[in-house]
């Protein structure tokens, strides 16, 4: 047993409103210069639709991720050989138009434009040219026009349904929609790591944080094309790579990555999970519908005296241990088993979940009115929102992982209604209890945790290295490398 900690995420989709708060609290931190204009570390995207860059996630288009070959684990977009002939030239790159050409507003023309009878306006303008520009494409284009011929059908995940699914959902396309926020996911098995030729992106030992060192950085790029997730963006100023850094110098001074601390709906959840590096690569290699379910598996529980044991051998602090097992993300995703990966098939081992929505499931059209049905359990096979659709987003395609985590998602609606309302019998109550396996203690936690917590139970920030080391009064890299903290076991370069 190999214990390492990584710090992890859980993003609540029912909670999100999609207002972006996220994603300008990014950009003005961190990508607000001159080349990064098209970079979004955190984008917002509407599902059913086509995301950002446009179809990020049919990897037939981009070569993403990880195939298994045999017994092998191969990056799709393969390996050394294939690399270095597609140096001057990689196809699976995404173009201007997969993003969309950045642009800005002549505003000067608000206020500097002589006296007339029309009122002034400030005019588009592309950021790569300067000339005026029609906007045709923007980061979150797609924004709430889900459901609309033009973008949900183009979903990959759609495409995957067969007739009449996609015709249960575009019949209902006014009512189902939801909110997706991404950033990188810090995968466990990343692909973008396995990719570069310089050895440039590392996992950092003690968090499991991927970074790109700047300074090894050549801009071949092979990391943006073998990030599925299209987390990685290449800085045309500085001709270097950049992406997600989950805000690490603010957690080493204490405070929430910027996207988690704006978050307008509370949806996002930070915490420390353990998990057993030998078994990555066993793990990755299972087949789709078991991904999430190994992927689980892979997460220690810290409470148990072996788990702890290994990790101090490993050399893992006591506070760290302790963090981990604060962490809302273990309840979330270990404990209740409500919290999913997003598209494990592409085998990264992402460690940031999501709940996924639950209102398009739950709500049901009687009379022209929305209500709580009773029949939530026999009618999820109906649900306005495919199972299909969302277990090709979350479990590789296992509806049976989406149904698990509703029954329990429905159970603490249920559990809430029965202590509020009042207007149903013991008896559905035990039932939904019963189905979602969960008791009355778990499913009250889970509703405390979705909509009553404070910002402590729901970021719980490990001690950073750099703290540990000041704590020793040691230099922080010295701190490193008496701990035993290298870069971490990634994955083997497949260049
Ligand atoms: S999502 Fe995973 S593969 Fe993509 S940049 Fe982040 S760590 Fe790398
Ligand atoms: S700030 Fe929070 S609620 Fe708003 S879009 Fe971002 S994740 Fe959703």
């Amino acid at each position: 047993m190999d214990i390492r900690a990584q710090v992890s995420s859980v993003f609540h989709l029912d909670k999100c409103i999609g207002c972006h708060t996220c994603s300008i609290a990014c950009k003005n931190l961190w990508t607000d210069r001159r080349g990064n204009e098209y970079m979004w570390w955190n984008n917002v995207e509407t599902k059913p639709g086509t995301g950002y860059p446009t179809k990020w996630e049919d990897q037939e288009k981009y070569r993403g991720g990880w195939e298994r070959v045999g017994s092998q684990l191969r990056l799709k977009q393969g390996g050394k050989a294939s690399t270095i002939g597609k140096i001057f030239h990689n196809p699976d790159l995404p173009t201007m138009d997969d993003y969309y050409e950045p642009f800005t507003f002549k505003y000067a023309d608000l206020t500097n434009a002589p006296a007339g009878t029309d009122q002034p306006t400030a005019r588009p303008v592309s950021m790569v040219s300067g000339k005026p520009m029609k906007i045709e494409a923007g980061p979150n284009w797609d924004d709430d026009l889900s459901g609309s011929t033009v973008y949900a059908a183009n979903d990959p995940g759609v495409i995957e349904l067969s007739e009449e699914q996609q015709q249960q959902l575009f019949a209902i396309e006014k009512m189902v929609m939801f909110h997706l926020p991404r950033i990188c996911n810090h995968c466990t098995n990343a692909a973008c790591v396995a990719s570069c030729p310089s050895g440039a992106i590392y996992k950092r030992g003690e968090d499991g944080i991927v970074l790109i060192n700047q300074d090894k950085c050549r801009g071949w790029r092979m990391c943006v094309s073998a990030c599925p997730y299209k987390k990685t963006y290449y800085g045309w100023a500085t001709g270097k790579s950049e992406k997600c850094i989950l805000c690490y110098p603010r957690q080493e001074a204490g405070e929430a990555p910027g996207c988690f601390h704006s978050c307008v709906g509370r949806i996002r959840y930070l915490g420390v999970l353990l998990y057993d590096a030998d078994r990555i690569e066993a793990t990755a290699m299972k087949a789709d519908g078991e991904l999430a379910a190994a992927q689980r598996e892979m997460i220690l529980d810290p409470f148990d005296p072996e788990v702890i044991k290994a990790a101090r051998e490993g050399g893992l602090a006591d506070q760290i241990i302790e963090a981990a097992q604060a962490s809302p993300v273990y309840k979330f995703v270990k404990e209740w088993g409500i919290a999913l990966p997003l598209h494990p098939e592409f085998r990264t081992l992402p460690m940031l979940f999501y709940v996924p929505p639950l209102l398009p499931v739950l709500s049901s059209e009687n009379q022209g009115t929305q209500k709580i049905s009773n029949d939530f359990f026999t009618s999820l096979e109906q649900a306005r929102l495919p199972l299909k659709y969302l277990a090709g987003m979350f479990s590789g395609g296992n509806e049976e992982e989406v149904e698990a985590v509703y029954r329990r998602l429905i159970a603490v609606r249920i559990q809430r209604r029965a202590e509020s309302v009042g207007d149903l019998s013991e008896a559905e109550l035990l039932n939904a209890r019963e189905l979602s396996g969960l008791d009355r203690d778990a499913l009250d936690a889970i509703f405390r945790m979705t909509s009553l917590t404070r910002i402590k139970e729901r970021i719980v920030i490990p001690p950073m290295l750099r703290e540990q080391a000041i704590e020793a009064g040691m230099d922080p890299e010295d701190y490193k490398q008496e701990m035993g903290f290298g870069s971490r076991k990634a994955p083997k370069r497949r260049w």
